[in-house]
């Protein structure tokens, strides 16, 4: 674990960092507090620092503030050392945002023991901020697929059309649904339909830009979006989609199969007054119309009807081996 020593006496210093050398840490040893703070702002702080209390440039206690002024930051774990030891002295030192307090001369096994505490707390904060990381993953994700969950979604595309339809341009929101989905349930076994879906979102996600959109919007549906996307291209983007998935058998168990989807888009450009609930049902229709016209396709919801247009497109029967 590496440790940031603060201490303004050389003699002192060099006996910290020998003590604490010898006990397995790995220490970085500065003689002010100016440079205790920019040790601790660097891009990898070391997470347990000892600091003196009077230090030139800045003292320990306004490292302390300093510190936790932050809140980006992960937790760094503050020692106070001073040869003040009246009660007075050490509250005022835990105030500033110190989390212990040591009078100097220390004593070797109770530092020792102290910092040991540190890094239990440490590693309780650690436990903490991974456990909220995870619960954060999982308000926002599909477990099965780890896309984002229909309510991300969403919110995503809502927040998305609203910007692009400020900057004057667009985005393309489809709806992808796999084909006869329900068939690989039932010839292969829940199992590999889940496979399935995993593979469907990671080719997707392996397939759009990074600032696009995929989530899962419900059990074998997709919903994508394009930001920022050309109209001129998103049919051939769409097409592009639809190639991953139909293009490159699957692999579930020992299985392999043919995968198709079925892809419904609509441009937030041809719904200038819709609202994004609106949009999404157009796509839902040109979807239907992509089923009807025999899957494994791409529709595109006309505008000014709420019958979708056909294009252009390969449309080939799902086939499983
Ligand atoms: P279509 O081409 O018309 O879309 O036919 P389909 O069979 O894909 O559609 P349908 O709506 O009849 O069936 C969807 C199936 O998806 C039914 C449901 O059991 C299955 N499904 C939904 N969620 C999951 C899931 O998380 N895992 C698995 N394995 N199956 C799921
Ligand atoms: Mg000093
Ligand atoms: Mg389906
Ligand atoms: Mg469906």
């Amino acid at each position: 674990m590496r440790i940031l020593i603060a201490e303004d006496d050389a003699l002192s210093r060099t006996l910290l960092e020998r003590t604490l050398q010898r006990s397995g840490y790995d220490v970085v040893a500065v003689a002010d507090g100016a440079e205790a703070l920019l040790e601790l702002s660097s891009q990898d702080p070391p997470r347990l620092a000892l600091l003196d209390w009077v230090m030139p440039e800045k003292d320990g206690l306004e490292v302390c503030r300093e510190v936790r002024r932050r809140k980006d930051q992960t937790y760094t774990y503050l020692i106070l050392l001073s040869s003040r030891e009246s009660k007075q002295d050490i509250v005022y030192g835990l105030e500033s945002g110190a989390d212990d307090y040591l009078t100097k001369p220390f004593d070797v096994d109770e530092l020792k023991a102290r910092l040991r505490t540190g890094e239990r707390i440490l590693e309780l904060e650690d436990r903490l901020v991974e456990a909220r990381e995870s619960m954060r993953f999982q308000a926002t994700h599909d477990l099965l697929t780890s896309l984002w969950n229909r309510g991300v979604i969403m919110e995503l595309v809502t927040r998305e059309v609203a910007r692009t339809r400020r900057e004057g341009s667009c985005t393309a929101v489809m709806m992808c649904d796999i084909d006869h989905f329900k068939r690989i349930n039932d010839q292969f076994g829940h199992a590999a339909g889940d496979e399935v879906l995993r593979e469907v979102a990671r080719r997707l996600q392996l397939s759009v830009r990074s600032y696009d959109m995929v989530g899962r919007y419900g059990g074998e549906e997709f919903l994508v979006a394009l930001n920022r996307c050309d109209p001129g291209s998103a049919v051939s983007r769409a097409e592009n989609l639809r190639g991953v998935i139909g293009g490159r058998p699957f692999q579930a168990g020992n299985q392999r199969l043919n995968v198709s989807i079925s892809i419904g888009l609509a441009l937030s450009t041809d719904f200038a007054g819709y609202s994004v609930d609106e949009i999404l049902h157009e796509a839902d229709m040109a979807l239907y119309a992509a089923k009807a016209a025999g899957r494994n396709c791409v529709r595109v919801a006309a505008p000014g009807s709420r019958k979708p247009v056909e294009n252009k497109t390969t449309e080939s029967p799902v086939m499983m081996q």
